[in-house]
């Protein structure tokens, strides 16, 4: 989807929020992607293995019964497991695949114990409404809990997960459910960390602040501790403003 489409869609997600305003976030980069720009190979292991482990659990979802024993809960994490991690392309990250599943299995298995309903409400669907388009990972209007699992480091909430967060309880409650928490299970850890309250408006204006700049076309960079290893646009970016003829 190009600028221009983007812009007649209206629709603005947590993950375009992020990474467009700071703190990790860069307007050039956001439009260069929008344009199609190759850029330079960075290495995508790591987002490739977030959306490995996000399928498998979706999958874990539309295996398991309602009211698994723990038996069942660890014979169906294993056969997802194997059956549905990519040994091909990451191979190389196999330890860490290993170590968020055993967590992952081991917070379900807890959470067998104490929630009166096992399975969820919603589990990877994309929701829209109100000016927002996000993927929600896992919700229960029962428990009124939102989880999103995280497969990359995460030891504290910062301003993307409050995004992300805050628009995950405006799309469900605007698609008929009951929010309350919103819990980010960092799986390579095995920490839960739950979303303070965030005040209302807070990311209307986000969103009003990213839509205004794109109508602007103020779309110049913002360098920030991603640049370096994670940006494909590095080279194009510095080359910036720069002629090579003079
Ligand atoms: S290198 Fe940094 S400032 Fe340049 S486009 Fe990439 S993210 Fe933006």
């Amino acid at each position: 989807m190009n600028i221009e489409e983007w812009e007649e869609r209206g629709l603005v997600s947590p993950s375009d929020m992020n990474s467009f305003l700071p703190p990790i976030g860069c307007p050039l980069k956001w439009k260069l992607k929008k344009e199609g720009r190759g850029g330079i190979p960075v290495d995508r292991g790591r987002a490739m293995l977030g959306s490995n482990i996000h399928h498998m659990i979706k999958t874990y979802f539309q295996h398991i019964s309602d009211k698994p024993s723990e038996a069942e809960i660890k014979r169906i994490a294993e056969n997802v497991y194997e059956e549905g991690f990519n040994k091909g392309q990451l191979s190389g990250l196999k330890k860490r695949a290993e170590r968020c599943w055993k967590n992952f299995v081991a917070f379900e298995l807890n959470r067998r114990k104490t929630w009166k309903v096992y399975k969820p409400d919603v589990i990877e669907e994309k929701l829209s409404g109100a000016g927002f388009i996000g993927i929600i990972d896992f919700h229960s209007n029962r428990q009124a809990t939102t989880i999103d699992w995280k497969s990359g480091n995460l030891n504290q909430l910062g301003d993307e997960q409050l995004r992300q967060g805050k628009v995950y309880k405006i799309l469900l409650e605007n698609n008929g459910h009951k929010t309350g928490r919103v819990l980010f299970s960092a799986l390579y850890t095995g920490r839960i960390l739950e979303m303070p309250l965030v005040t209302d408006g807070w990311v209307e204006r986000e969103r009003n602040k990213m839509v205004t700049m794109v109508r602007k076309r103020q779309l110049t960079k913002s360098p920030g501790r991603l640049c370096d290893k994670w940006c494909p646009y590095l080279l194009e970016c510095e080359m910036s403003g720069v002629c090579l003829w003079v």
